[in-house]
């Protein structure tokens, strides 16, 4: 029998499904595999009888953690999808402020109705079995994990920094482009993509594990920026993971 997957959405702009839904000819191959009983983004059809949940978007509110819990109490293997799932992502920015403010500035007078606390990711609620990274993962990522479930492995991830990819590629190094980068610190695994278009890494695939901040705040310091140039760009996706709760 085929496994029974599902997709599930929290706080999120729903981007990570819509690379699933973008599969083309390997979303055939992708159903070949497994059966799908829940994706509200592609089909009505829904079903609690599920092996696999796949799950995109932060926690950000009490009600949620509930669901969370039912997900994981319902499936066999649960993974986080994309950088909101995964390490609390974007929403955490909100996290650096005071929530009451930020309720106020969404939902106005009506912002009583609306509870809500500080953004996590879905692993600060329920234990989670796989990682897809990414703001949005990338579909290679999403097929190469489900690829090692199927097959009852553990799926590699990379823990080493962006900086390794970057530096294989070739890439002018964007600090020497007077231009701040979080890739010194940040979990490889998207070949650098930003970076080989011109642009920097803004560490939307979260910190490696034990991220070497020293030899980070080195480079600042030789290329003459402060720590102010870099709390904005650690602001964006490490919310949760600095500690901003
Ligand atoms: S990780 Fe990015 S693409 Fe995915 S839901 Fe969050 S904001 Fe959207
Ligand atoms: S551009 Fe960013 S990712 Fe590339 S080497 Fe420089 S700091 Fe590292
Ligand atoms: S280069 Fe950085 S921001 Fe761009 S995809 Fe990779 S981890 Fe994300």
């Amino acid at each position: 029998m085929k496994p029974r997957v599902a997709f599930f959405d929290f706080a999120g702009c729903e981007g990570d499904q819509l690379q699933v839904a973008n599969l083309e000819e390997e979303l055939l191959t992708l159903i070949g595999q497994v059966e799908v009983v829940s994706f509200r983004e592609v089909m009505k059809e829904h079903s609690d009888n599920y092996d696999i949940a796949f799950i995109e978007g932060s926690c950000t509110r009490l009600q949620d953690e509930d669901r969370l819990k039912q997900i994981r109490k319902n499936a066999k293997l649960v993974v986080a999808i994309g950088s909101c799932a995964t390490i609390g992502g974007i929403n955490c920015i909100r996290n650096y402020r005071d929530i009451d403010e930020v309720r106020k500035t969404v939902y106005g007078d009506k912002a009583t109705l609306f509870d809500t606390y500080a953004a996590r990711p879905i692993d600060a609620v329920i234990r989670v079995d796989a990682y897809v990274h990414g703001c949005p993962m990338t579909k290679d990522e999403f097929l190469q994990v489900v690829k090692s479930l199927l097959l009852g492995k553990k799926p590699e991830i990379p823990n080493y920094p962006v900086c390794v990819e970057c530096k294989k590629n070739e890439n002018i190094c964007a600090f020497e482009r007077d231009q701040y980068c979080v890739g010194t610190v940040t979990r490889a695994g998207c070949n650098s993509c930003c970076v080989n278009e011109g642009t920097i890494c803004w560490g939307c695939r979260g910190l490696v594990d034990n991220p070497n901040k020293n030899a980070h705040e080195e480079v600042l310091v030789k290329y003459g920026l402060t720590v102010d140039d870099a709390i904005d760009k650690f602001k964006l996706y490490f919310g949760w993971q600095e500690g901003k709760k």
